[in-house]
């Protein structure tokens, strides 16, 4: 019968791959196969756990989820062949501000009254809506770049279990005293009416930074000490002055009153002031003395509302901390003549105040940078903001301790960007005023007379307590839930819940137990699988996702969340900067998909250094390569297996007899083992690279130097190409898995490479020693065809001789036939006298021999470039009469200048090249040129392989003279019966030589001429 075995109509040279995919696809979709491939629990070794970065529902995907997608199918599906159980759920961030923001869009609406007016419950019914409404275009995505998860059985971050989990994630923290309430400073928009975490205002977490220059006005100020004199006060954000409750100094500075007289700072400490506004009355109103003010300027306002270092300062000196900002980021009562502005509205108005008030000294304009929101734009203020914290800073050590067990890659991200933002953490405010998400827990007696706090970590609780049990926990449902406070025995007062949400980091980072709904169920299953084996995600979750996780499992759990962690570079433009659909700096990924596949793609991503956390452009170039590197030549491998079997399939074997097939059986073995090792590490780039050069040896080396035993019909080489292909099939299975997959079909007839074992090393025989010297001939033969190119010799034009020159030449000897054929020489001879065509050269190792040699280092490097060197009987070498240790230098050969002789890249020996072109040698070049021409002949006439052929040749009188003595040559190489030599003047042109033209004509035997 004869390949393929998948029931294909044969092996197309060159195929559309991405029709190839679809077709696997589909072949999965009808086989079942990924339901088929996740092992049950009693036929599994273990399960492999990773955690899915759950991405913001209401988004679409793009590169950045593409280049994520691939290492969490890469990984899974190596998991899969390596026996473990490795479910895939598909998860999904669908609480928080895109949600709400998502929704805000679509009902024409933008502050926090317009959606209180509406009605919270129509306006979290319209966000429920919205979350889900891409997941059509996610299953696409997800399915064509053949991303194994399991997208109908997915998590969602609102369903009720989940939510479930995560309120008993608080209660714990909460029992454990790591929740408490208070102010908090953080960035704050006045438009979404939010604070942003952290992580969100600081930096790239959302694309592109977020500092930009705004105007502002810088004035200075006078307060009226209580000697009656004036002290200057330099204030660069006069928006903030309503919220002044003292002015700082530094101690050594130098004040001039108004009076004229100087003082320093550390006199005025303590000294009271008029309050700059009515309003201020009562509060410090007090100099304070600082190092952080500028010593030579003036005194600088502290204003604990607006200002982290400030609100420090402020609970350090118990200075009272003047919050006159309510949850919507505008002025209080307090404030009465900025009362219902935004903070930064308020500078006019702060400003005619202090020029009535005859405070005023002198304004200017003044460029502040000052960061924005990445989703409205509008500019960020620090402000305070009550707050719910979970205290990380009790924690942080502990969670720095609990790091060294987790193997980062790379590895620098570990004590680095991760380790540094872990040591420098702050409390994290968990709460948002906000009404899609997960309700903080949190019931309080509404009268602060009679005082009563319960926390609920369950549905049970709530239903014992309330007695009923929601079906769903979301605003406002949860907030009807009241009960008279049981600790008042008037019964007037009602436990109200809070009306806070969770941050939706905090429901992410519950990830691990929240989606398999623990403690509630699978208790026992989290606690034997956890901490997860694997998270992937971009740069920017180290102070996300990854965070967030460590936080709440430290808190948790006292131990980490993941065991190993891939950080991932960002996905660039073809120009090299941040992708921006309305710069149209990259190509749609279907495009791409569409033109070269869907592998090709995650071999491009996957062998890149995006996998080391380093940026890389995503040119058109990046999977073409990959294509032609990888993909093409695993294709012709195959297609070239398959016209050598013939009408017989090969079979498994691994004892052939010939050196060359032992030698891919045992570099298969290798290749086994590397590759296993580079995926148990995560090592996905170093798996592409070994793979890659194995595929090179395959088609460039162990084929090319078979084709004459394969032309011969010699079943031993087919079978070993078979078995060798198979395995090799099963190697690549994770790294390309559709193409990958149909080969192996086609070799196989089985269902799928992903329901096979990873190989086994012991399933092929080892041979170091061959190995060894093979390898030592392939890099010979690389060599001497790159000396060829640097001499402009064809590798058709035959030379004389090539003569190898190495300690270890002798062992080479058995492939002088092979090194022949492959360079095309007459000759190949092998020596050991290495004195005769070039010299030892010493190089020295400078960062290994200088620690120990110190100074004397630099006189032996001197020494060897002179050449001032010699080993002693023992071996020992001695450069300026120093003697080295093994390890500080190299010993390297190299050419003795002559223009024919050339080094081995890795200095063990040299290759002489005879590079005389004799009359003889020319004409034979000749001959095989125009064994090229008529072999391209028949390809485009569409002779099959072997098939006889009479051939027409017309060429000029000369060459046609110096052709004819090699007239058999051509017959053989081109399974011509008939040549003759005339006029062919439809015929195929071709050049030889130098460019003589050529043109043949071949026609069927037996076919009338
Ligand atoms: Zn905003």
């Amino acid at each position: 019968m004869g390949y393929p075995n998948d029931g294909s109509d044969g092996v197309p040279a060159r195929p559309h791959f991405p029709d190839i995919e679809l077709e696997v696809l589909d072949h999965w979709r009808a086989g079942d196969v990924f339901a088929k491939s996740v092992r049950p629990r009693e036929q599994a070794t273990g399960e492999f756990v990773f955690y899915d970065g759950p991405p913001f529902a209401n988004g679409l995907p793009h590169y950045g989820h593409l280049l994520a997608g691939y290492a969490k199918d890469v990984v899974p599906r190596y998991q899969t062949m390596r026996g473990k159980r490795v479910e895939r759920r598909f998860g999904w961030t669908t609480h928080g501000l895109p949600a709400e923001l998502d929704a805000e869009r679509q009902l024409g609406i933008t502050t926090k009254s317009d959606i209180e007016r509406m009605g919270i419950k129509e306006f979290n019914e319209v966000c429920r809506g919205t979350v889900m409404r891409y997941t059509e275009q996610w299953r696409a995505y997800v399915n064509r770049q053949a991303r194994w998860v399991d997208l109908d059985n997915d998590v969602r971050t609102h369903d009720i279990t989940y939510t479930e989990s995560v309120l008993w994630a608080f209660k714990t923290l909460w029992d454990k005293g790591l929740i408490y309430q208070g102010h908090s400073i953080a960035w704050y928009c006045a438009h979404c009416e939010t604070p942003l975490a952290n992580n969100e205002s600081n930096g790239r977490m959302y694309g592109g930074d977020t500092l930009r220059d705004v105007q502002g006005t810088a004035v200075v100020v006078t307060v009226r000490l209580d000697t009656g004199e004036l002290l200057r006060v330099a204030a660069e954000h006069p928006w903030a002055l309503p919220g002044m409750v003292a002015v700082a100094v530094h101690p050594e500075g130098e004040y001039e009153l108004g009076s004229g007289r100087k003082v320093t700072g550390a006199e005025l400490a303590g000294r009271r002031f008029e309050p700059l506004f009515p309003f201020a009355e009562g509060r410090a109103n007090k100099v304070i003395v600082q190092s952080y003010v500028d010593v030579s300027g003036d005194a600088v306002p502290v204003t604990p509302c607006f200002e982290e270092r400030d609100h420090a300062v402020a609970e350090a000196e118990g200075l009272g901390g003047a919050y006159l900002v309510d949850a919507t980021g505008r002025y209080t009562e307090d404030a009465p003549p900025v009362a219902g502005r935004t903070v930064l509205e308020s500078a006019a108005i702060v400003l005619d105040l202090l020029a009535e008030s005859g405070a005023l000294v002198s304004s200017r304009p003044f460029t502040d940078s000052r960061p924005h929101c990445w989703r409205c734009d509008s500019t960020l203020v620090q402000q305070a903001i009550p707050s719910w914290f979970l205290r990380v800073t009790r924690i942080r050590d502990r969670m720095l301790e609990l790091n060294k067990q987790v193997t980062w890659r790379p590895e620098h991200i570990k004590d680095g960007k991760y380790g540094k933002w872990v040591g420098g953490a702050r409390d994290w405010n968990i709460s948002r005023s906000r009404y899609w998400g997960a309700p903080i827990p949190v019931w309080r007696s509404d009268d602060p007379a009679c005082p009563r706090t319960d926390v609920y970590g369950s549905l049970d609780e709530i239903e014992r307590d309330f007695g009923v049990r929601p079906d769903d926990l979301h605003r406002p449902y949860i907030d009807e839930l009241t009960r008279p406070n049981p600790d008042d025995p008037t019964g007037k007062s009602t436990m109200r819940r809070v009306p806070d949400v969770l941050d939706c980091w905090f429901e992410t980072g519950a990830v691990p137990y929240a989606s398999v709904h623990y403690p509630f169920e699978n208790a026992e299953w989290f606690e034997a699988n956890s901490p997860g084996q694997f998270v992937v995600e971009h740069e920017a979750q180290t102070r996300g996702w990854f965070y967030s996780m460590n936080v709440l499992s430290t808190a948790l759990f006292d131990r980490p969340a993941f065991t190993d962690c891939t950080v991932l570079g960002v996905v660039l433009g073809n120009d090299g900067q941040s992708m921006s659909r309305a710069k149209g700096n990259y190509l749609d990924v279907n495009d791409l998909f569409d033109r070269d596949g869907a592998d090709a793609m995650r071999w491009f991503l996957m062998s890149s250094p995006l996998l080391r956390a380093i940026e890389v452009e995503v040119t058109e170039e990046g999977s073409r390569t990959a294509l032609r590197q990888v993909v093409l030549p695993l294709w012709n491998t195959w297609s070239f297996l398959v016209l050598y079997a013939g009408e017989e399939d090969g079979r498994t074997r691994t004892d052939p007899s010939h050196q060359l097939d032992r030698y891919l059986l045992a570099k298969t073995r290798d290749l086994i083992e590397e590759t296993g090792r580079a995926l148990d590490e995560f090592d996905m780039s170093r798996a592409c690279s070994l793979l890659h050069s194995h595929l090179d040896m395959v088609t460039n080396f162990y084929i090319r130097s078979s084709r004459q035993r394969f032309a011969a019909g010699d079943r031993e080489a087919v079978d070993t190409l078979h078995t060798a292909l198979e395995v090799l099939c099963r190697l690549l299975a994770p790294l390309l898995p559709m193409i990958s997959e149909k080969v192996w079909r086609g070799l196989t007839g089985g269902l799928s490479v992903h329901l096979t074992d990873w190989p086994s090393p012991e399933e092929l025989p080892a041979d170091p020693e061959l190995v060894r010297v093979v390898d030592r001939v392939r890099l010979v033969l690389s060599t001497a065809l790159s000396q060829r190119k640097s001499h402009n010799l064809r590798l058709r034009q035959p030379l004389a001789r090539l003569l190898v020159v190495a300690a270890d030449a002798g062992e080479m000897a058995p492939y002088a036939e092979l090194l022949r054929d492959q360079d095309n020489v007459k000759a190949v001879e092998f020596s050991a006298d290495i004195a005769a065509y070039g010299r030892a050269q010493l190089v020295v190792n400078a960062r290994q021999a200088g620690p120990r040699l110190g100074a004397r280092v630099q006189q032996v490097i001197r020494a060897a470039a002179a050449g001032d060197w010699a080993k002693d009987e023992s071996g020992t070498v001695l450069a300026a009469g120093i003697a080295l240790e093994p390890g500080e230098y190299e010993e390297r050969v190299v050419a003795d200048g002559a223009d024919a002789v050339t080094a081995l890249p890795d200095g063990t020996g040299l290759l002489v090249l005879d590079t005389d072109v004799t009359k003889q040698l020319a004409d034979e070049g000749f001959a095989r040129d125009l064994v090229r021409v008529v072999r391209q002949a028949r390809k485009a006439a569409g002779f099959d392989v072997g098939e006889p052929a009479s051939l027409m040749v017309e060429l000029d009188g000369e060459h046609l003279a110096r052709m004819r003595a090699h007239r058999d040559l051509v017959l053989a190489e081109t399974s011509v019966e008939r040549l003759e030599f005339g006029p062919v003047p439809d015929g195929f042109a071709g050049r030889i030589g130098d460019g003589a033209a050529v043109r043949v004509g071949l026609t069927k035997v037996g076919s009338a001429t």
